[in-house]
């Protein structure tokens, strides 16, 4: 099932994700949701926030990018990341490379948005998979760059963060008027639901 993606201005995008300790029906059912919600939006990840869960829980798929590759190692051993995607993570932990480069990004919470971003080029991430198992998965170009941002995602860290402030600043009327909107479609939400509460 498509789950509607929350945009910015949703308080819960700032939300600290919590610990998977238990996998359940309920989670799996959210990391298929997701899957596919990601994939009807043609993203190459998203976050546990985006469809309005605090949970430390990313899926990313970059297999359908051409031109911008990536490498990477599934527990010490180099894999083709298509064969590997999606990849779901539970509970990610990163090391980041020292190195750093300067990519586009744009987020799925942010239509419209783009910035150019600075990130770590190779990072190693350990999380579990939906099987209770633990992963260590070494990347590098796109894949390095989407884990950084959707760990990001669940600590409450958005890519207009990592922006330069000049390249902010060059978006700000376009974020508050996101803003705005976001806070005013909570505030139908919120009507509708007491319509319904009232019955
Ligand atoms: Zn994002």
């Amino acid at each position: 099932m498509r789950l509607p993606v929350r945009q910015y201005g949703d308080p819960i995008l700032r939300a600290k994700g919590k610990r998977i300790e238990k996998l359940d029906d309920r989670i799996r059912e959210l990391a298929q949701n997701m899957i596919e919600t990601m994939h009807a939006a043609n993203g190459v990840g998203l976050a546990a926030q985006q469809i309005g869960e605090p949970l430390q829980l990313t899926v990313l798929d970059v297999s359908q990018v051409e031109d911008r590759p990536s490498t990477m190692r599934l527990n010490g051993k180099d894999v083709d990341p298509k064969t590997a995607m999606p990849l779901i993570l539970l509970n990610p932990q990163l090391t980041l490379s020292r190195e750093t480069s300067i990519g586009t990004e744009g987020c799925l919470s942010f239509p419209e948005i783009t910035g150019e971003i600075e990130r770590s080029e190779s990072v190693m991430a350990r999380g579990e998979t939906l099987e209770g198992e633990l992963i260590e998965v070494e990347a590098t170009g796109l894949l390095a760059r989407a884990l950084q941002h959707e760990v990001d995602h669940l600590n409450g860290i958005l890519f207009i963060d990592r922006m330069s402030s000049a390249a902010k600043a060059s978006w700000a009327s376009r974020l508050k008027r996101m803003q705005k909107e976001t806070q005013r479609s909570h505030g139908r939400d919120a009507r509708s639901l007491a319509g319904q509460s009232a019955l």
